[in-house]
């Protein structure tokens, strides 16, 4: 189900299954945290800087180095390279200076006219939707880069004078399970982005980074994927066409009428797959499509297994006082799926509640690093909400 007030799209179903409701192994505790929505809202607004293309001694291209130093597993994107490469030649051949500033640190001034005019041109030229779609990942992720560089910590997508890395405990996630946060380019090095946190606690390895529309990173995260084999993916999404399963569901069997089709999460030694589609609601469906089709390529079925959380209203509300912080932020659903797992008697030995308390205190550090900056930046903390877009 569906909260008609949420825009994320990792929303949690609002009932507690009955047989978890009672568990005696419910050991989740009430934290007196307080989470402010408002807060998360704080977007990556910043005073226009120019971008420097000159610091990574090779025209401004990303190196491998730099482009892995922002989190990502993948070699460097060919497709974001040229666009750079464009970019650059189109500051060479006018009197512009490229300049970034704004909510997500978007292009501005004259540059930002002249490129409109190229860009445009350039996706009109491209005749396949799929390449489009491509160029047009390959350009916001291109210009986040270039107006994050210099600017941004590299592991913590804050403002160097706001850095948090000193204040995140680091710690191992267990070796069956590994994260895919599957990333809509806009949401890529967003300050106020929870998505990020999971890698920062867990490696890259454990909790990996895949933009969406990116072609090296699909292809990394699909090769994982084949290689783990279809039972062990699962995309943490309300799927509409079907009833979305809760993790007892589809670890346990218990509800489950076809009970061969009962998977046990201890098989084999590869690892549980999931995806946490990290982008606003309205983005997630174009992004949930796109997976169901490269699931059609890769299996010949179109249907992604999917699961929703049952850990609701109720059970985050115990977690933590602002229900409405919690059913939208990506790094609290992965903070559900450990801890909905770690209800199940074969995963209780594994630690997964510690796993899930090291990302929440880890979602507790960033905002309070982002609550600092609004203040030492003269801004409310309590304003409203403009726009619904405000945490993820
Ligand atoms: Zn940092």
């Amino acid at each position: 189900m569906l909260s008609s007030a949420s825009n994320r799209a990792l929303t949690f179903t609002l009932q507690f299954s009955s047989s978890l409701k009672f568990s005696p192994k419910t050991n989740i505790q009430c934290r007196p945290r307080r989470l402010h929505r408002s807060i998360m809202s704080s977007g990556s607004r910043s005073s226009p800087r120019e971008a420097d293309l000159n610091d990574t001694g090779c025209g401004g291209a990303i190196t491998l180095e730099e482009w892995q130093g922002w989190g990502c597993v993948s070699p460097v994107p060919a497709m974001v390279n040229a666009v750079i490469q464009d970019l650059k030649l189109l500051e060479n051949n006018t009197d512009a200076h490229m300049v970034f500033g704004g909510i997500g640190g978007k292009l501005q001034g004259d540059f930002k006219v002249q490129e409109d005019k190229k860009h445009r041109a350039k996706y009109q030229s491209l005749g396949d939707s799929n390449k489009k779609f491509q160029f047009f990942s390959a350009r916001q992720i291109a210009c986040r880069l270039l107006g994050s560089r210099g600017y941004l910590c590299q592991k913590c997508w804050l403002p160097t004078e706001d850095c948090m890395c000193s204040q995140v405990k680091p710690c191992s996630l267990w070796h069956g399970i590994r994260f895919w946060l599957y990333m809509h380019p806009k949401d890529f090095l967003r300050q106020n982005n929870t998505g990020k946190l999971l890698w920062q606690v867990f490696g890259v390895q454990a909790a990996t980074l895949c933009l969406y529309g990116i072609s090296e990173d699909e292809e990394l995260m699909w090769n994982a994927f084949k290689d783990a084999g279809r039972d062990k993916v699962w995309c943490l999404y309300p799927n509409q066409n079907m009833v979305p399963k809760t993790v007892q569901d589809a670890f346990t069997g218990q509800s489950s009428a076809d009970t061969e089709c009962t998977y046990s999460l201890t098989s084999g030694d590869k690892p549980l797959n999931f995806v946490l589609i990290d982008g606003t609601w309205s983005n997630s469906a174009a992004m949930f499509r796109r997976l169901k089709e490269q699931a059609k390529l890769v299996w010949g079925e179109e249907d992604l297994p999917c699961i929703s959380l049952a850990t609701g209203a109720s059970a985050m509300h115990k977690l933590r006082p602002q229900p409405s912080w919690d059913r939208t932020c990506t790094a609290a659903a992965a903070i559900g799926v450990l801890s909905e797992l770690q209800l199940l008697p074969e995963c209780s030995i594994h630690g997964l509640d510690k796993q899930a308390d090291a990302v929440e205190d880890a979602l507790v550090v960033l905002l309070e690093a982002l609550t600092t900056r609004r203040l030492r930046m003269g801004r409310s903390i309590t304003r409203k909400v403009r726009h619904s877009r405000d945490i993820c």
